[in-house]
């Protein structure tokens, strides 16, 4: 039986509007997601034993059933048990190239490279929509990740609306190796210091979610028009990661001081990056914010926006 390796790419958020509480306890949300160039490489390998085995080259990414990756396969050998039972266990390689608790969807693109290469492994024919409602069983960002691209996602995430092809723009992106931003935080003190202003009435919640649709960024992003998706770029988390973290504040001050179409945090952070309209551009933003800000305990990436979720290495 053969093995498959996956690409799985991490997300930039182009747009993250809180709009209110959800019954189910999650937030209400409208969102832009972005793949990117820059991702991980999965390897699944059919094994003799009835089992998941999990391993990463990160030491900050557990090998148990914590792991994303490991939920994954758990979750598609509850649904399909005649699939393990006809083809054995899986040995699943995660090679990290996403910086971790990053806001880029690391774990959640992971997830969703193994339900791709389960689905191809254990010849299941999933549609699209089926793996979909699996990886949202997973968590809001999976569903997301399974096709990737540039998408509008709505209710908690999973909720994707495709756009159009970005891959004429490109993005630097740095973080603060020793800095994670953890997300459950960062959505709790949103509600703590701005539940007031969240939509309470369906038909608010209507309108909202029809601003968004109609709104600025989503028709600069059907124009293709990467100078107007710059300055509309929008987070809300930034209004409590940014007061907490003056050093991530420095750093979008850094990039939105060079040539560039805009910069924002990405998710909950504590990634930040900047549009550029060329790879060179990137890579030289990259290279001065380096020198300005000298600081060796930040990494920098370049990657270029990107059509596809999960393929096939
Ligand atoms: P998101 O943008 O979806 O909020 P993130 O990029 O902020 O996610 P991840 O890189 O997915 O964050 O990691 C969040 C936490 O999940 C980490 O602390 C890590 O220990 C755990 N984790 C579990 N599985 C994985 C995985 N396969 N890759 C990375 N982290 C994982």
């Amino acid at each position: 039986m053969r093995s498959y390796s996956l690409i799985a790419p991490a997300k930039i958020n182009l747009y993250l509007e809180i709009i209110g509480d959800r019954p189910d306890g999650y937030h209400e949300l409208a969102m832009v997601l972005q793949s990117i160039s820059l991702a991980d490489q999965i390897d699944i390998r059919p094994i003799e034993i009835d089992t998941i085995f999990v391993q990463c080259d990160s030491a900050a990414v557990p090998n148990d059933n914590t792991n994303l990756a490991y939920r994954a396969a758990a979750l598609m050998a509850q649904q399909f048990p005649e699939a393990m039972a006809q083809y054995g266990g899986v040995e699943i390689t995660i090679k990290k190239r996403i910086p971790v608790a990053a806001g880029l969807a690391g774990g959640s693109t992971d997830a969703a490279a193994v339900l791709v290469g389960l689905d191809l492994l254990w010849q299941l024919g999933l549609t699209q929509g089926e793996l979909e409602d699996l990886a949202a069983q997973i968590g809001s960002d999976v569903p997301f990740c399974i096709k990737g691209g540039t998408a509008l996602a709505t209710g908690r995430g999973e909720v994707l609306s495709p756009l159009v092809n970005l891959d004429n723009l490109y993005v630097v992106l740095a973080k603060y190796r020793s800095l994670a931003i953890s997300t459950p935080w960062a959505y709790k003190t949103y509600r703590t210091q701005f539940g007031d202003t969240y939509v309470r009435e369906a038909e608010d919640l209507q309108s909202r979610r029809q601003r968004v649709h109609s709104g600025g960024m989503v028709s600069a992003i059907m124009q293709r028009d990467g100078a107007k998706i710059g300055q509309l770029l929008h987070n809300d988390l930034e209004k409590v990661a940014l007061p907490e973290h003056p050093e991530v504040l420095k750093l979008r001050e850094a990039f939105a001081s060079q040539n560039v179409l805009g910069t924002m945090m990405s998710g909950s952070g504590p990634t930040v990056f900047a549009l550029t309209e060329s790879e060179r551009q990137a890579l030289e933003v990259a290279e001065t914010v380096r020198k300005q800000l000298a600081n060796p305990d930040l990494d920098f990436w370049t990657a270029k926006l990107s059509s596809t979720g999960i393929t096939l290495a």
